[in-house]
């Protein structure tokens, strides 16, 4: 029964039908309860039945209450170098580990990491490791930063706050590599930890964004805007997939919209696509393509443009 499974733990930013906002309830409560659950983490914003789980197959409603499946549940860890986040300018040339669980709320059909992405951790074998745990990681191999990385680090929000607060208790900084899917109450309440993240903005087209991810773009902009609002250090990675998100006439008002927003100064990561997952047939983007739009990107006045991948 998988509201017995050990690595249960309740999730912040529910609402159940009984108006319990942000309730932690516990398990012996959870079991005897029951009711439809409102998951308010992120623009999804799932309403599950009993026993249902959302869309980022992470959080699910027992008992009425939500519980992220996620909690001390890794299924990557891995020390990288910063710059392979991609992050160039936080900490260069430094080591970072690097986490991930299960699951992920978006549904990119050139997904990377899809053999954990689009799984729950109940399916994937797990590490059983606290917050501690991984800092003690971290203090252990002395890295100066912890990335919430490879998956999508809102499905385990919980962990990953919990995570970060000890981390910055111990001196190390946290880093965040998202889709920027994230409502933003929790992402002010991540901010107070966050040091740096790069957000994937996949495409400047909300009909295309629908299509290559199963999600909207307007909260990915949002989620840069209250980003840059609270401090954090932010780079953005945009790959270039062919027919999806390489038209270059829509990757310049992209630009400027950047630009216009205040993001001149922000690093842009323009990076190749190889075919992988859904959209094997593809072709790898073109090394003209890649080096157009660099060149469009800082015309519009981007002051750190990358390309990468290549
Ligand atoms: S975090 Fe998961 S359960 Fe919550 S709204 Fe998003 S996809 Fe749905």
């Amino acid at each position: 029964m998988i509201c017995n499974n050990k690595y249960l733990h309740p999730a912040k930013y529910q609402k159940s039908t009984s108006g319990n906002k942000n309730a932690q309830g516990d398990r012996e409560k959870a079991e005897v309860t029951s009711g439809t659950v409102l998951c308010l983490l992120c623009p999804h914003n799932c309403q599950l039945k009993e026993g249902q789980k959302g869309i980022c197959r992470t959080r699910i409603n027992c008992g009425g209450q939500l519980y992220t499946l996620a909690w001390n549940n890794p299924c990557s860890i891995c020390i990288d170098p910063i710059e392979k986040k991609p992050l160039y300018h936080f900490l260069p040339g430094t080591k970072v580990l690097s986490l991930a669980t299960a699951g992920c709320n978006l549904r990119c059909l050139n997904c990377q990491n899809y053999s954990i992405s689009q799984f729950s951790p109940d399916a994937l074998q797990a590490h059983n490791l606290t917050a501690q745990d991984i800092v003690n990681k971290a203090i252990e191999h002395k890295t100066e930063s912890i990335a919430y990385t490879y998956t999508e680090p809102t499905v385990y929000f919980e962990y990953m706050l919990e995570i970060a607060k000890l981390a910055h208790q111990n001196g190390i900084k946290n880093v965040m590599v998202s889709n920027g899917y994230i409502n933003r109450e929790p992402l002010l309440e991540l901010c107070n930890y966050l040091d740096a993240a790069n957000i994937d903005l996949k495409t400047f087209n909300n009909n295309t964004h629908l299509k290559l991810t199963g999600a909207k773009l307007q909260p990915v902009l949002e989620t840069l805007l209250t980003l840059k609002e609270a401090g954090v250090w932010l780079e953005i990675t945009h790959l270039m997939i062919p027919g999806y998100s390489d038209n270059l006439t829509l990757f310049k008002e992209m630009c400027q919209w950047l630009v216009t927003n205040g993001f001149a100064q922000t690093p842009l990561h323009i990076n190749r696509f190889f075919p992988t997952f859904k959209l094997c047939d593809s072709k790898p983007t073109s090394l003209t393509t890649l080096r157009d739009a660099k060149k469009i990107a800082l015309e519009c006045g981007l002051e750190h443009v990358y390309n990468g991948n290549i």
